[in-house]
């Protein structure tokens, strides 16, 4: 019996490396609360990231909420039903009104040309996708956000590290949330953060993760607690030091993958965008049933019975969720629709061994054979 492959592996850098960054707090017993691992970490990802401003949060979720918060939105927010549970939760949770609007299908995300007939005078912000890390179409988000004075966030957590025509990605729109999840490219164990230029934003973010607290005697704002601990700052510290080992695992695995499966007729595979440097976070295939003679879901289970743990990301579509049955139509996004019925992420992590690349190719191969 084969080792079980999940769809990835959390990184986790040499065990001393992590004690010796996190021994200093046994002196100091500052475990929390913005200590000198949380302000070097925001310094570290300041520059890494190429961006003016960073605020660490304890999880990507907590900074897409406090990010929409701080923006003092109402009404309608134009989004896309194609990402994880968080994106649409964070509108939701801010009593704000999601608009799905459809993805485009050559990179799934949002399909700017589709965009422009959702606004409505309740409109108030947009919030795209960089899903799987590939980028949405900035320059015209900005257009209609300009034209209809929008405010923009970025839910950039796939797309960590990735730049555009040099630019850091956290630079567009508003603000960007990063997540720093174990299971994504770049973890602090828990983790995320919002890029963003305003300075008096970001003192907002301040205030929102801690409470709404001013000082000892004054709570002004109805805030939460996103604090970044200094143990998932300490271990950010660590993982960014071995960052370019990490991407080039990655990219060992994405390269092999597309060897192995570039001439399969109904199989589509991940494309490259001019301009943007990737980061290899996922590996999704689409796939054609009526082409290879095999579903989406008979690969996804041929493999889970071999010990190779594929996911459906994203399906469902989260305008589709039992907790909001009866309240959007995913036929009005019907690309996006069509895509989460047929999409598979493949297995991806800097570890993963190209032997295991090439085992799970020929399941594959020979399934649609
Ligand atoms: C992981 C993820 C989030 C949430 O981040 P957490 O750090 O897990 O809270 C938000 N949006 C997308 C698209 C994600 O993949």
């Amino acid at each position: 019996m084969p080792d079980v492959i999940k769809v990835t592996r959390a990184v986790l850098p040499p065990i001393e490396e992590y004690i010796d960054e996190i021994a200093p707090m046994w002196e100091s017993h500052w475990i929390t609360n913005m200590g000198k691992k949380h302000a070097q970490l925001e310094k570290q990802l300041t520059e890494y990231l190429g961006v003016q401003r960073v605020s660490l949060m304890t999880n990507g979720h907590l900074a897409l909420e406090l990010a929409l918060q701080a923006m003092k939105l109402k009404g309608e927010v134009i989004t896309t039903p194609f990402t994880f549970a968080s994106t649409t939760h964070a509108i939701v949770r801010n009593n704000l009104t999601p608009v799905f609007c459809d993805i485009e299908d050559d990179f799934y995300t949002i399909d700017t040309k589709k965009m422009e007939s959702l606004v409505t005078d309740k409109t108030c912000a947009i919030l795209p996708v960089h899903v799987y890390g590939n980028l949405c179409d900035v320059g015209e988000i900005e257009r209609i956000a300009r034209k209809y004075e929008l405010k923009v966030l970025y839910d950039a957590a796939h797309a960590f590290g990735e730049t555009y025509n040099g630019t850091g990605v956290g630079n567009y729109g508003d603000a960007s949330v990063f997540s720093f999840h174990a299971t994504k490219v770049f973890n602090t164990i828990e983790g995320g953060a919002v890029c963003f230029a305003d300075e008096a934003f970001g003192k907002l973010l301040y205030h929102l993760k801690n409470f709404g607290i001013s000082s000892e005697d004054v709570v002004d704002g109805v805030g939460a607690n996103a604090k970044m601990s200094e143990f998932q700052a300490a271990m950010g510290i660590c993982n960014l030091r071995h960052l370019d080992e990490t991407l080039a695992g990655r990219r060992n695995v994405h390269e092999r993958y597309m060897a192995n499966l570039g001439n399969v007729k109904g199989l589509k595979l991940p494309q490259t965008q001019a301009g943007v440097l990737p980061n290899y976070a996922y590996f999704p295939i689409l796939c054609d049933e009526a082409e290879l003679g095999v579903s989406r879901n008979e690969i996804y289970n041929s493999l889970k019975k071999q010990g190779i743990y594929t996911r459906k990301y994203f399906y469902p579509l989260t305008s589709r969720f039992d907790c909001y049955h009866g309240k959007y139509d995913a036929y009005e996004t019907p690309v996006a629709l069509h895509v989460s019925k047929r999409v598979l992420t493949l297995p991806i992590y800097d570890t993963l061994a190209l032997a295991d690349v090439d085992r799970i190719c020929k399941l594959i191969l020979d399934m649609t054979a």
